[in-house]
């Protein structure tokens, strides 16, 4: 697939710098998205996120729910017929939405009480990581 402009797809090398990803290689196979064990909880399948970012279409892709549903569970890339790794890819779009956002993106108060309780505290430190820089 043609690489678009850089200046009308500044997402682009934004995140094929921060993830390392050459999302350009995808084929659009499907096998990530046929393995996720997420996926019924996504609005974007892992493969529609490549497929936007290849397209440049960056607002289907800030405004979607996947990057934060995604478990980094590195099903997709060891799947991957082109040894790409959706979880970096995942990880550089969460980056590029909270970077923005300054120093304390979430809060122990932010979490209603009745989920705290219910969370395993693996969840919560990994929760911690992930939306706090
Ligand atoms: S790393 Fe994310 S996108 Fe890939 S299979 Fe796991 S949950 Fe799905
Ligand atoms: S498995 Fe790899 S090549 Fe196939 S759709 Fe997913 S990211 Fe693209």
């Amino acid at each position: 697939m043609q690489k678009q402009n850089n200046a009308v797809n500044k997402l682009h090398s934004e995140i094929m710098e921060r993830s390392g990803q050459d999302f350009y290689n995808c084929i659009q196979c499907g096998k990530c998205t046929a393995g996720c064990p997420v996926l019924s909880a996504m609005d974007l399948h892992p493969r529609e996120v490549l497929l936007y970012l290849q397209l440049g279409q960056e607002e289907k892709l800030l405004s979607s729910k996947t990057p934060w549903i995604c478990a980094s569970c590195f099903t997709c890339g060891a799947r991957c017929i082109k040894n790409l790794d959706l979880s970096r890819i995942m990880e550089a779009i969460r980056v590029k939405i909270l970077r923005p956002r300054g120093a304390a993106c979430l809060s122990p108060g932010e979490i209603p009480k009745e989920q705290l309780e219910k969370l395993p505290q693996q969840a919560l430190v990994s929760g911690f990581r992930k939306y706090t820089r």
